[in-house]
């Protein structure tokens, strides 16, 4: 049997594309194995946000040139946005490469990669001309229970594409217009994955707040639905936007005791002259005001941001702004990043790009603010007690547990594997900025 192996650089999306994927392959046979077995395929699914993370990916199918020289071994299939950007490049570039698969192809993916193996000198082209253009989705919806890293949490997409054009942003380029998924099918994969265990689920989409803006349904709607799923314990959902960040979701979140309160708003940037420049439709006062309605009616809320630094024209006052908005709302972290250019966007091309070493040394400054303040408000946590989903062994230290609180927060424990997959009851009993320490209680 043919064996394999995904690598993933990239978002939970991309983790959610590669465990369908792999679930598929499995189901028809195939071993997966790791990437010092021998696969003969390696299936590298990616994110093309971030300059730097495309950057890893093109060195990393370079490194595969003295094996395939040697044995031809192995083929290389290309998939997420990483491959709709990159993927003309990586079959003119590297002759191993045999497939690449935009995201909105994913379903074809299964039957496209035993094509490569069992025909190894053919190359397949599954990448849209244009994904802006294309409205349609070859997503693989067959009721299959998708094999996942975790057993008792998981990620089901909600919706696909991106309809906002942030000037920044490449995604909706890659990932193509906006589409929801029929809720039959969203509760169906509930469904299964309940059955299957799990306990905890993130609706996924990269605004999920839009969800039924094309089909007549709303968010807010979901939301309700899915916290009626009375074995689901928690559900998250990533990410939002501020401007389509509704009361009416609020107020369910706020009413539905399964809905965890914890979310993650990026406001990209504290200045309103650089979000209007970023195609943001907020302004820096219609943000505050969101988060302190969200902090009235969901109490005990665990709230991230993304922000990004050094975008095209910050001034030294536009950065000022964002470190002032970090003192003012004191965000539980925060998801940095300097501005890098994506090709093809509006921001690669605006005037008043900063240098590069300017952008860095911006990040820096706002990455030590931040930790003081994650480590603050982590410290204030010290002695009180969390309701924590027993995820995983901690990755360093025997006998060690970890899990999450509510408000997302990792915490780190002593305890024994039975209690992986339980809800228990912990008392914090010391804070570092990048997760809690704690004990457990009877
Ligand atoms: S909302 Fe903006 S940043 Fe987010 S995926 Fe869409 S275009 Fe990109």
């Amino acid at each position: 049997m043919p064996r394999f192996c995904v690598k993933v650089y990239g978002c939970q999306m991309n983790v959610y594309d590669a465990d369908r994927v792999r679930t598929v392959l499995c189901s028809r046979g195939w071993d997966e194995v790791s990437d010092d077995d021998s696969p003969d395929l390696i299936m590298i699914t990616g994110c093309s946000v971030r300059a730097k993370a495309e950057q890893k990916v093109w060195s990393e199918l370079g490194l595969y040139e003295p094996s395939w020289l040697k044995n031809h071994r192995p083929l290389i299939a290309l998939t997420g946005c990483i491959a709709q950007n990159l993927g003309e490049r990586a079959l003119n570039r590297f002759p191993y490469v045999r497939l690449v698969a935009g995201p909105r192809h994913i379903g074809l993916l299964p039957d496209a990669v035993e094509q490569v193996v069992k025909h190894p000198k053919s190359r397949i082209n599954l990448l849209d001309t244009d994904p802006r253009e294309f409205h349609g989705l070859n997503f693989d919806s067959d009721n299959i229970t998708i094999k996942r890293e975790n057993k008792y949490k998981a990620y089901v997409t909600i919706a696909h594409g991106c309809d906002n054009f942030c000037t920044y942003c490449i995604v909706p380029y890659v990932r193509g217009r906006f589409i929801s998924r029929s809720p039959d099918e969203i509760f169906d994969e509930i469904n299964m994955l309940i059955n299957d265990g799990v306990k905890e689920v993130t609706l996924l989409g990269q605004n999920v707040n839009s969800y039924g803006k094309d089909i007549n349904l709303s968010f807010a709607w979901l939301l309700k639905r899915v916290s009626e799923f009375r074995d689901l314990k928690r559900i998250r959902f990533v990410t939002s936007l501020p401007q389509d960040f509704t009361e009416d979701i609020i107020n369910v979140m706020a009413g539905e005791e399964n809905i965890c309160p914890s979310l993650n708003l990026p406001v990209q940037s504290g200045s309103t002259r650089i979000l209007r420049l970023m195609n943001r439709k907020y302004t820096r006062e219609e943000y505050l005001d969101k988060v302190k309605l969200i902090r009235e009616k969901v109490p005990g809320l665990g709230l991230t941001t993304d922000l990004i630094v050094g975008f095209p024209g910050e001034t030294e006052q536009d950065f000022n702004d964002s470190m002032s908005l970090l003192e003012t709302v004191r965000f539980d972290l925060v998801h940095s990043a300097a501005y890098s250019e994506r090709e093809g966007t509006p921001a690669a091309v605006m005037e008043g790009a900063l240098p590069v070493e300017l952008r860095l040394e911006r990040l820096n400054k706002l990455n030590e603010l931040q930790d003081r303040i994650t480590l603050d408000i982590n410290k204030a946590l010290t002695g009180e007690i969390f309701e924590v989903l027993v995820d995983d062994p901690a990755p360093k230290g025997e006998g060690l547990l970890q899990g999450r609180t509510p408000s997302d927060k990792v915490v780190i424990f002593p305890g024994s594997k039975r209690l992986l997959g339980e809800f228990v009851n912990v008392r914090i009993t010391q804070a570092e900025a990048w997760c809690l320490h704690g004990e457990l209680i009877s």
